[in-house]
């Protein structure tokens, strides 16, 4: 309930309320009277008082006289009595001084400072000094006699407005001090938008004193002509079921409001006030409240003070909301990201998948960047929406989306996620059926043990072109624990200097001359067992070990050339993809040879066709780099079906290497003897060499030469051997 003296502030519109309801009634226009206090211990002074200012008013309100025949009587009435404006003091009374002692007791009362006092007196010799009136801060001092009916008027039109006008800044000050500590907590601490629009609402009802009854809607700036218009981010009273719906679900009188609303920051409409909470972007929050008195002076202008203060906690709130988003979000697709997939969710009773677009690789390269996120996000999207309410979507890293689903039912849950998946996707206007593998993982100790049970289920699915599925079982489990040991164990030897370089002659066929070696590594255990590269190098390549591997292998073939007599003498080091992902790798191979003075050209690079026929811009720039530094390239394993014959012509290379699998068969297969004759007459038109790996029967070397195939290696000539072996049988050493 507001207080009469807050209804004596509305000035010409007052209203008084009944009890807590909502409706007002108008009071007749001054019906809310300047209480005037007369203390005087004689009756009829009191009398006379009212005789001369009956009917009388001030500023349009009129007067309503209290009366108290003593000191203490008096005292009783203003500590009692709130709103009494004047009091009209007789200095004489019990005793000769009982009215300045009043003074000073009604002075030392908290919250009567805006009262004011006027001393009368019948005996002039009583007037107090000076000091006693500025001290006690009273209005004026006049004898009995000289207040006539004209100047007791004056006296108390003076004092009446002094005393408004006290009132008036007191409530202004308690209305500052209520913005500043509001505003304060509100604008520094980190608040959801929804805690924040809360705590806005329950400071605007306590600003304007009101019962919390109220809606905060969020209006975004209009980003299209005819956009959503508002949602209800906080509610109170019987409104506060309301939170989350949009504005056009609103009651019909809150929509009318809405619909009438001005510019201003407050405003007051049709049993309403509104509060605009303006953001720097251009968003708003508008506090919508039932009114229960209209709005005075005092309380819309700390509002408007109190709206501008706190629109800067509004511009917080939403850079903190837009940085939690970006945390939680991925920023070309708009789906959550790795950390906003795991945040809050428990592995508990849920499947999880890992899903991976084949292809994206190829669409990537042939249509660009945002096509490919777009592609993303319309499968991530496809799987929101199919997986409704409980389902969670993530890109959790380039092509692989993360999903969550709570529930049991998993054959059911499957089929749902396949057949939301092998619907076509629309890529640049064309509808396409994606190649995609999915891993399910379901009982993990936790999400991210389970999104990376997922993924390496993803990891092991064959490649092709249709969908795939498959599931985490405990063999799995075992497999990768055994990885991380060897992964381990290999980190061991690399540090202990176990990793070795066997040799392997590769041959002049016509006249069986040794041209050089390919070296291939060895992981020598501490028992002194050998570990061939086939249980390793799949591992190596996995984790990315394989760059430190191999590199150890290509210094230990520049060493080995740069301690050979025989100036031509070369070494094919076989080099992965993964090697040439890296930025800086063919400056180092550069910089590694010559360190040692050998020629860049001894130094032949094997690498596989799959590797060569890659889209990766930095595998193609680290390829060009390597062929201007004048190292020769050997395309490895050739023929086993991953080469653009495009891709072939436009870089430059110096040898050709039939794989192992068409030498073994060229004396029984009249195919692979066709392929590996085409192979041999593809090298000559490209003019470079054609080397047969895998050469263990005198007939496939036959066949070989016979096709004008120029050099080989197999068992037939030799074994890879360690490198002191090697430079032994061909005089190296
Ligand atoms: P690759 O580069 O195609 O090497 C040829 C493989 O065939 C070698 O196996 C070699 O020992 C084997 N081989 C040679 N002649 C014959 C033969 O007449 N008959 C048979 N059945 N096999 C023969 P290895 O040494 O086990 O190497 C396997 C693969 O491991 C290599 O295939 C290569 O891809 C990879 N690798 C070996 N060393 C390295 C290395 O230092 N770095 C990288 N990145 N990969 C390596
Ligand atoms: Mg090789
Ligand atoms: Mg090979």
């Amino acid at each position: 309930m507001p207080s009469t003296e807050d209804l004596a502030l509305q000035g010409d519109d007052i209203l008084l309320f009944e009890d807590e309801s909502v409706t007002a009634r108008a009071l007749s226009q001054t019906s809310v009277p300047w209480r005037v206090l007369v203390v005087d211990d004689e009756e009829d002074v009191f009398m006379a008082t009212a005789f001369s200012l009956r009917d009388s008013e001030i500023d349009g309100r009129g007067l309503e006289l209290l009366q108290a025949t003593s000191a203490r009587q008096a005292l009783e009435l203003i500590a009692h009595e709130p709103n009494i404006a004047v009091v009209l003091l007789d200095v004489v009374m019990e005793t000769p001084d009982a009215g300045l002692r009043l003074v000073e007791r009604i002075r030392a009362m908290p919250g009567r400072e805006p009262l004011r006092i006027i001393l009368r007196t019948g005996q002039p010799g009583y007037a107090p000094e000076l000091d006693v009136i500025k001290r006690y801060d009273i209005n004026d001092y006049k004898t009995k006699s000289e207040l006539t009916q004209g100047r007791l008027m004056a006296c108390l039109t003076v004092a009446v407005r002094g005393y408004h006008q006290l009132v008036r800044l007191q409530a202004h000050q308690r209305g500052l001090e209520k913005v500043v500590s509001a505003s304060g907590t509100l604008v520094t601490q980190r608040h959801s938008l929804q805690s924040f629009a809360e705590g806005v609402l329950t400071q605007i009802c306590d600003i304007s004193e009101c019962q919390p009854q109220g809606v905060v809607v969020l209006r975004k700036r209009e980003r299209q002509p005819g956009e959503t218009q508002g949602q209800v981010v906080a509610a109170a009273g019987v409104y506060r079921d309301l939170v989350g719906e949009s504005l056009n679900q609103l009651p019909e009188p809150v929509q009318q409001c809405f619909a009438q609303q001005l510019g201003g920051a407050v405003g007051d409409i049709g049993g309403f006030k509104t509060v605009h909470i303006r953001s720097s972007g251009g968003d708003e929050l508008v506090v919508l409240l039932t009114a229960q008195a209209p709005l005075n002076d005092v309380t819309r202008h700390m509002l408007e003070v109190f709206a501008i203060n706190i629109s800067l906690g509004l511009d917080n709130v939403q850079v903190f909301q837009e940085l939690e988003h970006l945390a939680h979000h991925d920023v070309e697709t708009g789906l959550r990201n790795r950390l906003g997939f795991r945040r809050g969710l428990s592995a508990k009773g849920a499947w999880f998948a890992q899903v991976q677009i084949d292809e994206l690789e190829d669409i990537r390269g042939t249509l660009g960047e945002q096509v490919t996120n777009q592609l993303i996000a319309e499968v991530g999207r496809r799987l929101e929406q199919g997986l409704g309410e409980g389902g969670r979507v993530a890109r959790i890293n380039g092509d692989r989306i993360a999903l969550a689903v709570p529930g049991s039912g998993g054959d059911a849950l499957r089929q749902r996620v396949l057949d939301l998946l092998s619907q076509p996707v629309a890529v640049a206007g064309v509808e396409v059926r994606l190649p995609i593998a999915i891993g399910w993982s379901e009982g993990a100790a936790s999400v991210t043990q389970a999104v990376d049970e997922a993924g390496l289920v993803v990891s092991r699915l064959p490649t092709g072109r249709q969908l795939r599925c498959g599931d985490w079982t405990p063999a799995l489990a075992d497999e990768v624990r055994q990885r991380v040991r060897l992964l381990s164990d290999l980190q061991d030897a690399l540090a202990e200097d176990r990793i070795e370089m066997f040799l392997q002659p590769q041959l002049r066929l016509l006249d069986e001359r040794v041209m050089g070696a390919e070296a291939l590594v060895r992981w020598r255990r501490r028992d002194g067992t050998l570990v061939l590269p086939a249980e390793f190098i799949p591992m190596a390549e996995q984790t990315g070990a394989i760059r430190s591997l191999g590199e150890r292998v290509a210094e230990k073939a520049v060493l080995a050339l740069a301690s050979w007599a025989d100036p031509v003498h070369r070494i094919s080091v076989n080099v992965s993809i993964r090697q040439l992902e890296e930025t800086g790798f063919a400056d180092w191979l550069h910089t590694l040879c010559q360190r040692h003075g050998v020629a860049n050209r001894r130094l032949r690079l094997e690498i596989t066709e799959s590797a060569f026929a890659q889209d990766h811009s930095q595998v193609q720039d680290t390829l060009a780099a390597l062929v201007s530094h004048g190292f020769e390239l050997s395309i490895d394993d050739f023929g086993t079906g991953h080469s653009s014959l495009g891709r072939l012509v436009e870089l430059r290379f110096q040898e050709l290497k039939i794989d192992r699998s068409l030498v073994c068969a060229i004396e029984t297969d009249a195919r692979a003897r066709k392929l590996a004759a085409m192979i041999v007459e593809l090298g000559r038109d490209l003019g470079v060499e054609v080397l047969a790996e895998g050469l263990e029967t005198p007939g496939q070397l036959l066949q070989l030469r016979d096709m004008g195939c120029v050099l080989g290696q197999g068992w037939l000539y030799g074994h890879a051997m360690p490198q002191a072996d090697y430079e032994f049988r061909h005089g190296l050493a």
